[in-house]
């Protein structure tokens, strides 16, 4: 495969780019660096194992150039701070949709067809039912950074309709692990390496979700790429437990040794608006394929608290 990865230095991304390598794909990763590091990715570039160039998804006529000669294309790249839509209107409409349209259209140009993308479980909205199926709707996103993701997904689904594309579309959980460089985790150990009695936490703690360590994500991925081959492939990734934002505070101040540390919670429900409180992704249609995540959400989220800690790349 000639694999062509937007976001490719970033979490996620650099996690797929370094399995494609070991699997003995041709690399090319497509990244502004905006919120990603080059050094996720440096020992790929070292050994001449990959081609990064450092370009905005903004810039078609940049990406159309870059993308010739490519036959799949990984679309991570994004912004991926689901709370900035509050201050930043125009980000996820920018970064999520007019992105992806770019990425689309230089595909189509060059007649490229396979397009695996990387959503997310915020595209369902505020529910009522708490185990989300991949045929649960209507799907009203309650942020901006989920109304991108599925406006996206649309743009997806149309060049399948129109131009005979082909995509695998995945809705992750809440992704962790090494490279973390965002999200609960790393706001905890931040806010307690600066302060290790007080911990403010955003809600009222009892926020629920699940959890999915990065490598089951990008193995999930590339096992729905290597098992199905319908022209709409999409699938909710994610385990089947969940862990309370309170019990990852826990988790986080017993692997920093801090005893006794003070929760400070904000209250409210949410963490902020247009976040989800609580969710569950029912991952039973890639279950039967044959793929499960390997550590449910409490191992995942313990064993990105220590990548974390220890900055193991
Ligand atoms: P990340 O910020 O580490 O990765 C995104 C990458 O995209 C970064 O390297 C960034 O520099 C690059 N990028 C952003 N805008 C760009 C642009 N305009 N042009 C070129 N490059 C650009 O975040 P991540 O957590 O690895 O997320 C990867 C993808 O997975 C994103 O699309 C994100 O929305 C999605 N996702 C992540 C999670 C999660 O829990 N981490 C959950 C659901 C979905």
């Amino acid at each position: 495969m000639k694999a062509f990865v937007t976001g490719g230095a970033g979490f996620i991304g650099s996690h797929l780019v370094d399995t494609l390598i070991k699997q003995g794909h041709t690399v090319t990763v497509y990244d502004n660096l905006s919120s990603g590091n080059k050094e996720f990715i440096s020992q790929h570039l070292e050994h001449g194992a990959c081609r990064f160039i450092k370009a905005d998804l903004l810039a078609l006529k940049k990406v159309e150039k870059e993308i010739a000669g490519h036959d799949t294309v990984f679309h991570f790249a994004a912004n991926p701070h689901v709370r900035l839509g509050e201050t930043h209107t125009d980000l996820d409409m920018n970064q999520g949709v007019v992105a992806t349209y770019n990425v689309l259209e230089a595909m189509r140009r060059h007649a490229i067809k396979k397009i695996v993308f990387s959503s997310s479980s915020v595209v369902y909205g505020e529910t009522t039912e708490l185990s989300l199926p991949e045929t649960y709707g209507p799907t009203l996103p309650i942020s901006l950074y989920g109304a991108g993701k599925l406006g996206a997904e649309g743009l997806i689904s149309a060049f399948c309709g129109t131009f005979d594309f082909q995509t695998w579309i995945y809705r992750f959980a809440n992704v962790v692990g090494a490279r973390g460089t965002h999200g609960v985790i790393v706001d905890f150990i931040e806010k307690l390496r600066k302060n290790p009695h007080e911990l403010e936490i955003l809600g009222d703690g009892k926020q629920c979700k699940p959890y999915l360590y990065v490598s089951d994500c990008v193995d999930g991925i590339l096992f729905g790429f290597a098992h199905v081959s319908e022209k709409m492939n999409l699938f909710n990734l994610s385990c089947d437990t969940t862990t309370t934002v309170t019990r990852i505070a826990e988790m986080v101040a017993e692997e920093m040794k801090l005893n006794n540390v003070s929760f400070n919670y904000t209250g409210g429900i949410r963490g902020w608006k247009g976040d989800v409180p609580r969710f569950q992704l029912d991952a039973q249609k890639i279950n039967t394929l044959g793929w499960k995540a390997t550590l449910t959400s409490d191992e995942a989220v313990r064993k990105a608290i220590r990548d974390v800690l220890h900055a193991n790349l």
